[in-house]
């Protein structure tokens, strides 16, 4: 197998850095090189910039406006934009909505929104995840009752990532009580304005407001929002799933999390030496890169054999990716030492004479990342799922 890449292919990625170089706003680069974490605003400027040259969705056809890349294409933008200090964009409407509208979606509701996810005019949040409802989704229970021309929901959703800056909310909700609980589960997209929905914010361990609490009491919603058939919804999920799962692997992340590790390695000092020459810490990075290289090799391999939505593999690319990314982030504290204690707010807002932006980011990172193996299925699900298909007890 070949894994140089084609004259085409280089070309392409020189084009991808030329734009990179000529159109991300330096202030926005310079917060994503420094660990910073992005707001609404730097986000839209940046999406609304993509959007203008086409090279917003990259998974998408053309005909609905995407960039129609291959997967080849896709992997070259995604490493080159995270080592020019692209942010990552907003992954519910782009990544796991759009597919799903372009998929399942009436013609209407694809010619309504997929443009308004393009153009930032939507801002989409996930409503899968319930109290009882995680890794055990079909056991969810927010009820959709049909009433006339308009659907009743009642029920609460919860680590809502990002829904303080929605407004809509795409649903998994129960229609049917019938049969396995699989079958009575339908995809419902909500507008956030609707009366009697509330939203409360969940504080995460390093302090941050990333995740919410959302609860309907008596919300109606046009019958027109239910995608595809009504009770079965489950398929949708399962679709919406798989794109999700891929899109965590974060080959790109990882590679230039493995760069700035790889710096805070060469400049700390053990025993009178760089830690960088220490055998047994060079043996834990080098460990990490070789998994980060087998990675972006099945990565690559898995995305060019995969044919519509990514199917189990996906979990594969799930589990591995999130555990690189986590090592890359122990290793890092290690490096650190003492400096990766967990500095105040004050230290982080300001220009704290005692502290780098490494150091000072440091303990945020670490702890926010341990979300990494639990969302989008929980890491031990994701093994319960390839052990199925590989033992041949597929259900
Ligand atoms: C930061 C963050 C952001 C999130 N964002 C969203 C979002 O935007 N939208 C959304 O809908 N959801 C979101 N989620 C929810 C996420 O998908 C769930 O947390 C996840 O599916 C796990 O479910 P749970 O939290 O209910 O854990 P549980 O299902 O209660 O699991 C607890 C533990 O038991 C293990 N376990 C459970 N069942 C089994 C089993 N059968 N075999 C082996 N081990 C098992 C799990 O792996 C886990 O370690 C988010 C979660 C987090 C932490």
């Amino acid at each position: 197998m070949n894994f140089e890449f084609s004259p085409e292919e280089r070309a392409f990625q020189a084009e991808v850095e030329r734009f990179l170089a000529d159109h991300l706003p330096r202030d926005i680069a310079e917060k994503v090189h420094r660990g910073e974490s992005i707001g609404k605003a730097d986000t839209e400027r940046w999406q609304a910039i993509l959007n203008d040259k086409g090279w917003l969705a990259l998974t998408w056809p053309t005909a609905f406006g995407g960039t129609g890349w291959d997967p080849v294409q896709q992997y070259l933008y995604d490493e080159a934009a995270w080592r020019a200090g692209a942010p990552r964009t907003i992954p519910f409407g782009l990544n796991m909505l759009g597919p799903v509208l372009i998929a399942f979606g009436t013609p209407e509701q694809q010619g309504h929104y997929l443009p308004r996810i393009l153009n930032g005019d939507d801002w989409w949040c996930q409503g899968y995840s319930e109290p009882g409802a995680g890794s055990d989704l079909a056991s969810l229970r927010t009820r959709a009752d049909r009433d006339g021309d308009h659907y009743v929901i009642n029920g609460q959703k919860t680590w809502t990532t990002l829904g303080q800056h929605a407004n809509k909310i795409f649903c998994l909700v129960r229609t049917s009580s019938e049969g396995k609980p699989q079958e009575g589960i339908s995809f419902v997209l909500v507008d956030l304005d609707t009366p009697g929905i509330e939203m409360r914010p969940i504080k995460l361990i390093e302090g941050g407001h990333e995740v919410n609490e959302v609860f309907f009491t008596d919300v109606r919603v046009p019958v027109a929002n239910l995608v595809g058939e009504e009770n079965k919804g489950w398929t949708i999920a399962k679709f919406l799933l798989g794109h999700e799962r891929t899109g965590i692997a974060g080959v790109g992340l990882s590679r230039q999390t493995l760069v700035k590790l790889k710096e805070v390695a060469a400049s700390s000092r053990r025993n009178g030496r760089a830690l960088i020459d220490d055998p047994l810490f060079a043996a834990r990075i080098a460990e990490v890169e070789i998994d980060l290289a087998a990675m972006m090799i099945t990565n690559l391999r898995m995305l060019s054999q995969a044919q519509g939505s990514p199917g189990p593999e996906a979990s594969m690319l799930k589990i591995k990716g999130t555990v690189i990314h986590q090592t890359l982030n122990d290793l890092a504290r290690r490096a650190l030492g003492p400096a990766a204690a967990p500095f105040p707010a004050e230290a982080l807002a300001g220009n704290h004479a005692l502290v780098d932006d490494t150091q000072a980011r440091n303990a945020a990172r670490y702890f926010n990342n341990r979300k990494l193996s639990i969302f989008g299925g929980s890491n031990e699900i994701q093994r319960n799922i390839l052990t199925k298909m590989t033992q041949g007890a597929r259900r």
